[in-house]
């Protein structure tokens, strides 16, 4: 599809696209040519009449989300190789044809240069996450890509796209299944077993951004007592247990997680040494003093705009001062922030305040952020949303 309309930039404001940043925001255009329906392609132009890149309108502060920086059709052939080229990234990265891991992710939305699209692989289930007109209606050449990647091996694509698509038109944003319908099933991380439920569990199923940090906490659980604060389906308790920790418990709100966390266990346990509870962390962590040497603590974002950036930070503040007040001496904690818009610069402050406050002495052990299968556009900063540190307590 080619476009009829043409957006044209003020003077100057085309410099972030030159950089390769792939969002153009309102105010930096000049003139629209046409009247663009949201989701419709658009060509993008400099103040000299020069082509620049085409993407997706959007009404609103993002009005362009860019697809491509060439003067190219946006057909099949364009999308095949999309996903061939991200398909190819996970296989260098070990993650395609692994005998212990089958769960990753696929595509990363700017992180794969396609804003607005993320899809998660659970061997052999498919679950998307479109987070744009533009994109839901190339979701014909998505799922052909899908079936020439996969061939019989694709059994189910679920779209869970009911909080994420914008109702625009006569497009009712809903979770359906595009192909097959399983609603679950087993997956192996690093040999680690786990059900993923991508109808009914939160996000995609599973938060699979997590699996390096997991790994490492592995290393630091022998004979240690585990709190996995916010455990959702137990990813860091298999791990923990893996580890020889000598006692894990696993807290979270959702009592379905739970659930799940306890069948996960004993999936790949006997009589592991594990306690699950289903309730609020910050009741759980009123009782928590000098009883564990080693915590996770992996709330759910904090801030989802940038307009509760300040409370977000008094939030990641309040909880890890809580933790760093109570964790034995000798203690690890590993702490986490997944809001996009808190910096990690603006995270490792939170933590700071929070240690000055629990007057402990605390050093950083590792850095955390996401893994490769998300990778971070280096002209897209803002992708980089997960961020983590290991902190020795004394
Ligand atoms: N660490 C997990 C992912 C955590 S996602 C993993 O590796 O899979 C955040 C979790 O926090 C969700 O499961 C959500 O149910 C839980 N949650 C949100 N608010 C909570 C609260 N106030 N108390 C306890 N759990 C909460």
């Amino acid at each position: 599809m080619d476009s009829d309309v043409k957006i044209v930039l003020k003077s100057g404001k085309d410099i972030s696209l030159i950089r390769r940043h792939p969002w153009i925001f309102s105010g930096a255009i000049k003139k629209i040519y046409g009247d663009p329906v949201e989701g419709e392609l658009v060509h993008v132009y400099n103040n000299k009449d020069e082509f620049l890149a085409q993407g997706h309108f959007q009404p609103g502060s993002i009005a362009v989300r860019i697809i491509s920086f060439q003067h190219q059709e946006l057909n099949g052939n364009f999308w095949r190789e999309k996903f061939k080229s991200a398909w190819q990234l996970r296989k260098e990265l070990g993650l395609i044809g692994s005998s212990s891991t089958n769960v990753y992710r696929l595509f990363h939305a700017e992180g794969d240069n396609i804003p607005g699209l993320i899809i998660d692989y659970y061997n052999g289930h498919v679950v998307l996450q479109i987070h744009s007109v533009g994109i839901y209606h190339n979701l014909p050449h998505i799922l052909q890509a899908l079936r020439e990647l996969y061939g019989d091996r694709l059994m189910t694509v679920y779209s869970k796209s009911k909080s994420t698509l914008p109702a625009v038109g006569n497009i009712i944003p809903k979770d359906e299944f595009l192909l097959g319908n399983t609603e679950n099933t087993l997956v192996s991380e690093n040999n680690l077993k786990f059900r993923i439920e991508w109808k009914e569990g939160q996000k995609t199923g599973f938060f699979i951004d997590q699996r390096e940090n997991r790994t490492l906490l592995q290393k630091y659980s022998a004979n240690r007592d585990v709190l996995n604060m916010f455990s959702y389906t137990g990813g860091f308790t298999m791990y923990s247990l893996a580890g020889k920790a000598k006692n894990v418990h696993s807290v979270d709100s959702s009592a379905r997680a739970i659930e799940l966390t306890n069948e996960n266990v004993s999936l790949n346990f006997k009589n592991a040494p594990h306690e699950a509870y289903n309730e609020d962390a910050f009741r759980f962590m009123d009782k928590i003093k000098d009883k564990y040497d080693l915590i996770v603590l992996d709330p759910p974002a904090f801030a989802k705009h940038q307009s509760s950036l300040y409370n977000a930070l008094q939030g990641y503040k309040r909880l890890n001062q809580i933790v760093l007040e109570q964790i034995r001496p000798g203690g690890i904690l590993f702490t986490f922030s997944c809001s996009q818009v808190v910096s990690k610069e603006n995270f490792r402050k939170s933590v700071f305040a929070a240690a000055v406050n629990a007057k402990r002495n605390v050093r950083i052990l590792h850095q955390l952020t996401q893994p490769g299968d998300h990778p971070v556009n280096i002209f897209h900063p803002e992708g980089e949303y997960l961020k983590g540190l290991v902190l020795y307590v004394e």
